[in-house]
């Protein structure tokens, strides 16, 4: 009998493992491929990791946008795991960028999806710090307007809000060593859902990768997702019902 109780809750305690380790299987497009990225075309090359998805760039070295879901599930105390490292899942005609390529550049290796978005737990942390999630990004951009966008997405997030972010690149100022482009500027768009997991509202920033950018707030540099869809050639949130992603598109984050 005891032996018997025993058992079921060791049953039960390995269903809820189980369970937990699904949580977090999300699917990062769920409102549409931005570029119709596939594994045929080295430079729009889909990745799809169980933290996010991307389209890769080859032939830049830099993502052409990554994209991930965010909610509370995600976020917890885990510490960065500061281990950047070149992404080993290309395609064999496509050489990885390597940490090494960004040294003495001025340029942060800056995080596409944050490293404080996947704290849940140390190997969704680590796979931020892969190189295909990094862009050259200027310091007054990563460590200020940038990082506090995504200090505001966390704080939706903590409101009960679920998030849909976009995040890339657009320009060409100059290449660092070997391949990799660094941006003239840095766009994301979120959708943002109600505590019931409606569509309720979206933001779009488009912020100059420069250092002109310091002491400058991310709502100085909102734009409609129109603007950037425009500025890019992506459909964003295509998957979104025709009418509504026509209003969101067009309008700026108040
Ligand atoms: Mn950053
Ligand atoms: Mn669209």
């Amino acid at each position: 009998m005891i032996l018997r109780v025993i058992t079921i809750k060791l049953i039960l305690l390995l269903l809820l493992t189980g369970c937990s380790l699904e949580i977090n299987k999300k699917d990062h497009l769920k409102y549409g491929n931005p570029s119709q990225a596939n594994t045929e075309d080295k430079n729009n090359y889909l990745m799809q990791k169980p933290q996010y998805a991307l389209s890769y760039n080859c032939k830049k070295g830099i993502a052409n946008w990554v994209s991930w879901q965010l909610d509370s599930s995600w976020l917890g105390d885990t510490k960065r795991a500061n281990d950047f490292r070149p992404d080993q899942d290309l395609p064999a005609d496509c050489e990885p960028v390597l940490p090494s390529d960004y040294r003495g550049s001025g340029y942060d290796r800056g995080h596409l999806t944050p490293s404080g978005d996947r704290t849940n737990n140390q190997e969704d942390n680590s796979a931020t710090f892969l190189m295909t999630n990094m862009i050259p990004q200027s310091p007054a951009n990563n460590r200020e307007v940038w990082r506090e966008l995504e200090e505001y997405s966390r704080d939706l997030v903590d409101q009960g809000k679920e998030l849909y972010i976009i995040a890339g690149s657009d320009g060409q100022r100059k290449k660092l060593k070997r391949k990799v482009t660094v941006p003239v500027f840095t766009w994301k768009v979120i959708l943002v859902l109600n505590n019931s997991g409606k569509i309720e509202d979206a933001i779009a920033v488009r912020i100059p990768n420069a250092e002109r950018v310091a002491n400058k707030d991310w709502r100085d540099y909102l734009v409609t997702i129109d603007a950037i869809e425009k500025k890019t050639g992506y459909d964003f949130f295509s998957l979104v019902e025709k009418d509504q992603q026509k209003k969101l598109e067009a309008k700026v984050y108040q």
